[in-house]
């Protein structure tokens, strides 16, 4: 197991995080089997999808803000966010990546990526890979 940060830079922003993950799937033991990639909080996402075109997660984006607006949530009394919980609680915040001789065996245009929608702030990352 292991963790790494990532510093997002706007209330939402989204980081490709492949290339953080393969190299932790590269040092670790197990050379086939599953790899895990979790985020530790409650306001962000963890998405596999295109990472070619920018335009695919702009169109996620803009669906999630017509599907959760802002300011009518009753959490936003405590700290102003509930919009975003509820985005987290949407997309979920981990995935699992079959891996094989120590590659993810993502499809070629698979990215994995991290969506913080209460940003700008810096996020924990935890990457396990079970196998043998
Ligand atoms: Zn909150």
């Amino acid at each position: 197991m292991e963790e790494f940060s990532v510093l997002t830079k706007s209330k939402w922003d989204l980081v490709n995080i492949t290339q953080q993950v393969r190299n932790i799937v590269k040092k670790a033991k197990a050379k086939n089997g599953i790899c895990n990639v979790f985020v530790r909080h409650t306001t962000c996402a963890i998405l596999i999808n295109e990472n070619d075109d920018p335009k695919i997660m702009e169109d996620i984006q803009d669906l999630l803000k017509k599907l959760v607006p802002e300011k009518v949530w009753k959490h936003n009394c405590i700290d102003e966010n509930g919009a975003a919980h509820i985005k987290t609680a949407l997309l979920g915040v981990s995935h699992s990546i079959p891996v094989k001789d120590k590659k993810l065996m993502l499809g070629r245009w698979q990215g994995i990526m991290l969506a913080d929608f209460d940003g700008p702030r810096q996020r924990k990352i935890i990457v396990t890979v079970a196998g043998e």
